[in-house]
């Protein structure tokens, strides 16, 4: 039955009770008023036969007589009057007389009777309103004797009691003169008690039952009130149950689902009884079913591999001797003959008063396909490391900040560092050995950002010098993520050897195979390169051609071979006139040589001219044929170019041409200035 139930019925219980109760209450409240009632009956009851006796008493003397002082004489009677010895006068008092003396002599206010009739001889006597209405009823029902009526009054608080006359034979020596017959009714007595006393014990009566009633109900109250609370908390209690019910069962299917999902299988250990469980799940990993493998839980530790049988045991008393969790990984028989590795984790689950480990519980799962990756990783690994160690290139894996790992070629090259932290103690980086190489492709050392350059460039290189050789390494880099760190592996290939063969075709390709000078393929390459260059860096550029005074006749004179030597030796004079970095020579032609130089002033442009042509006089070469001098001269047209030239590239060459042709024109063994020259002529 629900609680709720429960206090349905005790409510329904407990208000039938206080019902009863109540009414018990009212029932034995109006009996106490009924018996107080009863009790003014029977006082008036006494009263009235008190009277008809002594009326029977009087009428059996034929009346009485008494002293005249105590009471008036009968009207209706005559010769009523006697005397005694001493001559006092007594008055005969008959039974009506009597009782009428006696009702007006009673003097006590609790009780008054009167004698009523509704035929009265004495109008006096005559009943009326209650009185008379009794009477009737009672002469009425001539058969039954001693008929009384009465009634309580409440606003008098008073008894109101009347009782019928009855002629009895005593009577009948004077009623029978009237005409009236025996047990006629002539009237009755009239009887009124003073019922106030009842009426208080009435109303304590009532006030008792009240109160009573009051204090019944309260504790009613009170002891609903206390019920309900205690079914209240029943109630909470059986809910709390319920719901800790409904929630272990919902954890325990949660449990079951998870450990399904998980594909684990669940055991528990009782270490006293030594009882071992298992749920399908466990011996489903093994291949095995509830219905018909039962019993093989039980000798479980029969199914691990002998190998691992003294490893399990180790780490099991362990955990239960320091009470930890533990993980052991081992592996068991399959049905089908076949070892497979299980992870095992237990934990202990009870403890006993002695805070001994009771009972061990945990699960198990099959691993055996993670034990083969495992395996199969650590193969992989091996390879890896040793493609990383033996790779001929050097390869390096950093966070861009710190070297973490080196191969070997790494320590082929740094080679008086015996570990990376040895070469971690001295350079924070490689890079710190890179050289900068004014080339696109060249990666720097600015720290950090050598990575970001590596992917940055088409085809990063590398430059490392190092005990006080030249490497080239091609770089590498390739972005990996560890520990949630992006990490770079990166390759450094020695490309010395094909660099520096590169280098020298490119320098062949670029320099005049006689006189070792840039020939004009280079000139025209970087040509308009520098004309940028001094645009960019807003300066001037002068450019020189230089030619030969009269060649062709030192050739016809003295032999071309001659000439090619005499080719050489003035190349020679012009590297060591043009020894500034910014300064470039080019054999443009045959005997022709351009020369490029930048940031001088006009004046010392045009010196630094003529000091070229000057240095060549002063070789003093003999050459008998040349005039007017019989030395070797050259002749040399000079433009010196500002922004506005600069920006029309072509003319440039142009303008030089033409002012060396104003030199030969104006005797040879000179410089000419274009401008001047422009100027002189217009
Ligand atoms: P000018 O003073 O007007 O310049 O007279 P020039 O004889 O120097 O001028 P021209 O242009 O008539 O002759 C240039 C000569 O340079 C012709 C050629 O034989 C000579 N020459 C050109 N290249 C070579 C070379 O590689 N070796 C030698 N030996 N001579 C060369
Ligand atoms: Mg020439
Ligand atoms: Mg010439």
């Amino acid at each position: 039955m629900s609680t709720n139930n429960k206090f349905s019925l005790f409510l329904s219980f407990s208000l039938l009770s206080y019902i009863v109760l109540v009414f018990s209450f009212y029932a034995s409240a109006s009996k106490g008023i009924d018996t107080h009632k009863n009790s003014l009956v029977t006082q008036a009851d006494l009263h009235y036969q008190d009277i008809v006796n002594t009326r029977a008493w009087n009428a059996e003397l034929g009346g009485v007589f008494a002293y005249q002082g105590h009471y008036k004489p009968n009207p209706y009677l005559k010769n009523n009057t006697i005397k005694d010895s001493n001559g006092e006068t007594l008055i005969k008092i008959n039974p009506a007389w009597m009782t009428r003396m006696l009702s007006e002599h009673s003097t006590n206010d609790n009780f008054k009777f009167y004698l009523k009739s509704n035929t009265p001889v004495n109008p006096i006597n005559q009943a009326k309103g209650f009185y008379s209405d009794a009477l009737k009823e009672i002469s009425q029902t001539v058969d039954t004797k001693n008929i009384k009526r009465y009634q309580v009054v409440e606003n008098t608080k008073t008894f109101e009691y009347i009782q019928g006359l009855y002629l009895e034979k005593a009577c009948m020596s004077c009623h029978q003169k009237a005409g009236d017959k025996l047990g006629f009714i002539r009237g009755g007595i009239a009887i009124q008690i003073n019922a106030k006393p009842y009426f208080t014990r009435a109303d304590e009566i009532w006030k008792e039952f009240y109160s009573t009633t009051a204090i019944v109900s309260i504790l009613f109250v009170f002891l609903i009130i206390l019920v309900y609370k205690f079914f209240h908390h029943v109630h909470d209690i059986e809910i709390l149950n319920s719901t800790l019910e409904e929630k272990v069962k919902e954890k325990a299917s949660k449990l079951k689902n998870a450990l399904e999902g998980a594909r684990l299988g669940y055991w528990s250990w009782d270490l006293h009884t030594n009882e071992y469980k298992a749920d399908e799940r466990w011996l489903f990993i093994l291949g095995l079913s509830k219905e018909k493998h039962n019993e093989i839980i039980k000798d479980w530790k029969k199914w691990i591999h002998p190998d691992d049988l003294s490893h399990v045991n180790a780490i099991v008393e362990n955990a239960i001797l320091e009470s930890n969790p533990y993980v052991v990984e081992f592996r068991m028989k399959h049905k089908n003959g076949n070892y497979i590795w299980i992870e095992c984790a237990g934990s202990i689950i009870y403890y006993d008063k002695n805070s001994k480990p009771v009972e061990l519980a945990g699960t198990h799962q099959n691993i055996t396909q993670r034990k083969e990756l495992e395996k199969e990783s650590i193969k992989n690994s091996i390879y890896l490391n040793t493609l990383f160690d033996k790779n001929p290139n050097i390869i390096i894996v950093t966070n861009a900040e710190h070297i973490l790992k080196a191969n070997q070629a790494f320590f082929k090259l740094f080679s008086e560092y015996d570990s990376l932290d040895i070469f971690l103690k001295e350079h924070d980086c490689i890079c710190r050995f890179f050289e900068n190489e004014d080339e696109e492709n060249f990666i720097s050392n600015v720290k950090s950002k050598w990575i970001g350059e590596v992917f940055s460039k088409e085809q990063p290189i590398a430059k490392i010098i190092h005990n006080s050789k030249i490497y080239y390494f091609a770089v590498q880099a390739k972005k990996i993520y560890e520990d949630n760190n992006m990490h770079y592996i990166v390759t450094f290939s020695d490309i010395s050897e094909t660099y520096n063969l590169k280098k020298k075709f490119e320098e062949l390709s670029i320099t005049d195979p006689l006189t070792g000078l840039y020939n004009r393929r280079y000139f025209n390459k970087i040509f308009t390169g520098e004309i940028n260059r001094a645009l960019r860096s807003n300066q001037s550029l002068t450019f020189l051609i230089i030619d030969i005074d009269h060649f062709k006749l030192y050739n016809d004179n003295y032999g071309h071979d001659k000439g090619d030597v005499l080719l050489q030796a003035l190349a020679e004079q012009f590297k060591a006139s043009l020894k500034r970095s910014n300064e470039f020579i080019f054999r443009i032609g045959g005997e022709e040589f351009g020369v490029i130089y930048s940031g001088l002033s006009k004046e010392e442009s045009m010196a630094h001219a003529q000091e070229i042509c000057d240095s060549i006089a002063d070789m003093k070469i003999e050459h008998d044929y040349s005039y007017p001098l019989k030395i070797l001269t050259v002749s040399i047209g000079h433009f010196y170019a500002t922004k506005g030239d600069l920006l029309q590239g072509n003319q440039i060459f142009h303008n030089a041409d033409q002012a060396l042709y104003f030199a030969k024109e104006n005797g040879r063994n000179r410089v000419e200035d274009y401008d001047e020259v422009i100027n002189d002529r217009t």
